[in-house]
């Protein structure tokens, strides 16, 4: 059931395009009463005060890939692994994806390295299985709006990590964050993983707006991965330090032992030696945001007093 909520403090600073808006996601909208999620995983704080870096490969691949993976992607500071083992491929020639083997892998590297584990579904049928390996449920850009999967992923007692779909505003990735939390499961943490426009330069573009538009106008965490809105590997970090500054709550980013050699996305895949300098260059960034981050509890945070354009 949809709630109408009076309009609050918030929803009057915004372009009232947005205003009256919010009860179609209003489970997933920032308000007095609820400012702040946290996501959960283990002693693992998404959406809180540390920003949180998801690494691996862009599929599993083998036992030995992603084991080296997940070492290497642990010691540089990763706290969650990402591997894909069912595969929306855009060509129904690629690489599919390793499966419930893959699943076993991951769940391997977890023991082995204490990292948890994201990884994406597909399919409502795949829900159980994929819980059953994984801490954390991805939703691809090509299922933002699978409303049979959302509506399974509520009662899948895993947090959720939702991609923006490749042509998808923010208001349906966030209507789309209410389905989940409409069937019962608030553990959402929102991505950011570029759109499509006209330009061709990179793979998608990064929207990097999206990510103090949302942290407006929701309590959900929001996360940024720079691999797919890339495309090449050299843009990855840079892209990584524009999330940093904006705000985001951490990022995915596709590593791989020879990006040369990945069945997927190879191109934008950074090895173990770029992901490491990578994120000892985030450093300064990350401390000049933190104590920053720590003062300024909600409503102190930025908020924006237009969106949009003003048609
Ligand atoms: C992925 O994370 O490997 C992936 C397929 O991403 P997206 O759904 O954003 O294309
Ligand atoms: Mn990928």
């Amino acid at each position: 059931m949809i709630r109408c909520e009076p309009i609050t403090k918030m929803m009057t600073l915004m372009n009232p395009k947005w205003n009256g808006q919010f009860s179609c996601f209003d489970l997933v909208a920032k308000t007095g009463e609820h400012p702040q999620t946290i996501v959960r995983v283990g002693d693992i704080e998404i959406g809180g005060n540390a920003f949180v870096v998801m690494a691996g490969p862009c599929a599993v691949e083998s036992e030995d890939q992603l084991l080296r993976t997940a070492e290497a992607v642990a010691e540089a500071g990763a706290r969650i692994l990402r591997g894909g083992a069912y595969k929306p491929r855009s060509s129904p020639y690629a690489f599919q994806g390793l499966g419930v083997q893959g699943l076993k892998i991951l769940s391997k590297a977890r023991a082995e390295t204490g990292l948890a584990v994201v990884t994406e579904v597909m399919s409502e049928e795949d829900v159980d299985v994929v819980a059953e390996y994984a801490d954390i449920m991805q939703v691809g850009t090509r299922s933002m709006q699978n409303y049979a999967l959302l509506e399974a992923l509520g009662k899948c007692g895993r947090p959720v990590l939702l991609k923006r779909g490749m042509t998808a505003t923010l208001e349906e990735l966030l209507q789309s964050a209410q389905v989940v939390a409409m069937a019962g499961n608030p553990q959402i943490i929102l991505c950011e993983r570029g759109i499509r426009t006209f330009e061709t330069a990179t793979r998608n573009t990064l929207d990097i707006a999206a990510v103090p538009v949302l942290k407006t106008v929701s309590h959900l965490p929001v996360i940024v991965d720079p691999s797919h809105a890339a495309g090449v590997r050299s843009l990855v970090p840079t892209l990584s330090r524009a999330a940093v500054v904006v705000g985001a709550d951490g990022l995915l980013v596709e590593v791989h032992p020879c990006p040369e050699q990945a069945l997927s996305d190879g191109s934008q895949s950074l090895s173990f030696g770029e992901f490491r300098r990578m994120m000892n260059d985030l450093q300064p960034y990350l401390d000049l945001q933190y104590p920053d981050r720590q003062r300024n509890q909600w409503p102190a945070r930025p908020q924006l007093l237009a969106v949009g354009g003003a048609d």
